[in-house]
């Protein structure tokens, strides 16, 4: 499985690749990692990226797609991989899509983790505070300034990815607002669906939390036997609208038999009423004669 996490810092993405990473043995990808790692081994792409990552920019396209086509290069990349923070430009994507053609690979979906923005200074607050509690040394760029920055790169050089992939069919929005665990199942029902994972894996991901596991019984059921009753639905509709249009002339119809036998009745019902009365009416001047 080949795929994409797409969304604005804070979104979700590492979090939710780790855990495709356990559930479908699968690869991730990083720049951001990879670059951090660079800097951190001061290599020649380290020192070049240092002050750029430091201020919230990004780092020059040609960088990052260097990077990426070495490790797609190599052999561990066989069983899949996820893309987590690459591409977040147009001309990366671009560049994606003629790596992945050379080397025959075939992109089976990218992720939109969708989320409102004010939601994630307090989320990104929240990964400083763990990352303190872990005693792991805190992001430099991960402070209120420079995340505003990052925002603000996101929304012009990254969102248009959205249109581009959404063009290209391969794009898939997910609710990141809803809880991590809720994240992943929805993923891992989206791929089922799109028959990137077996069924099965879906409703093995929903395994590890009890709550997650009641809920799993309804979403878990296999996106063949969906789709099954999903295409019934779409059949079936056009007839039953026809069937319920057929049901309603009738009764419509039959209204308006009942309407006029029934002013028929009651104006037969007059009629000899009228009738009566004028035939007593003649009767009485009769007798008086
Ligand atoms: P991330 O860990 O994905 O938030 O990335 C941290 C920083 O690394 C970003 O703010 C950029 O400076 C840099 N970076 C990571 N990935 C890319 C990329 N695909 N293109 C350009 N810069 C990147």
């Amino acid at each position: 499985m080949r795929l994409i996490l797409l969304g604005p810092p804070g979104a979700g993405k590492g979090t939710q690749a780790q855990r495709l990473v356990q559930k479908h043995d699968l690869i991730q990808l990083s720049t951001g990692e990879m670059l951090r790692a660079a800097v951190a081994a001061q290599t020649p792409i380290g020192l070049q990226a240092k002050d750029v990552m430091a201020s919230g920019a990004l780092v020059p396209d040609e960088i990052v797609i260097g990077i990426i086509s070495d490790r797609l290069d190599q052999p561990d990349m066989k069983n899949g991989f996820i893309l987590d923070g690459f591409p977040r430009t147009v001309p990366q994507a671009a560049a994606l899509d003629e790596l992945l053609k050379k080397k025959h690979i075939k992109l089976d979906a990218v992720i939109e983790l969708r989320v409102n923005e004010s939601a994630l200074l307090d989320r990104v607050e929240n990964r400083v505070a763990e990352m303190r509690a872990r005693g792991e040394e805190v992001r430099i760029d991960d402070t209120p300034e420079v995340l505003s920055k990052r925002l603000a790169n996101y929304r012009t050089q990254t969102e248009p990815l959205i249109h581009y992939y959404s063009e290209r069919r391969k794009l898939l929005t997910v609710d990141g607002m809803m809880t991590i665990e809720h994240v992943t199942r929805e993923i891992n029902r989206i791929l089922s669906a799109i028959g990137a994972v077996e069924p099965k894996a879906t409703a093995k991901a929903a395994a590890p939390a009890k709550q997650a596991k009641a809920g799993a019984s309804k979403t878990a059921k296999p996106a063949g036997k969906k789709a099954k009753t999903a295409k019934k639905a779409v059949k079936t509709a056009p007839k039953a609208a026809k069937v319920a249009k057929k049901a309603k002339k009738a009764t419509k119809k039959a209204a308006k038999k009942t309407t006029r036998q029934t002013a028929r009745k009651a104006g037969k019902k007059a009629a000899k009423k009228t009738t009566r009365k004028a035939v007593k009416k003649v009767t009485k001047k009769r007798a008086k004669r």
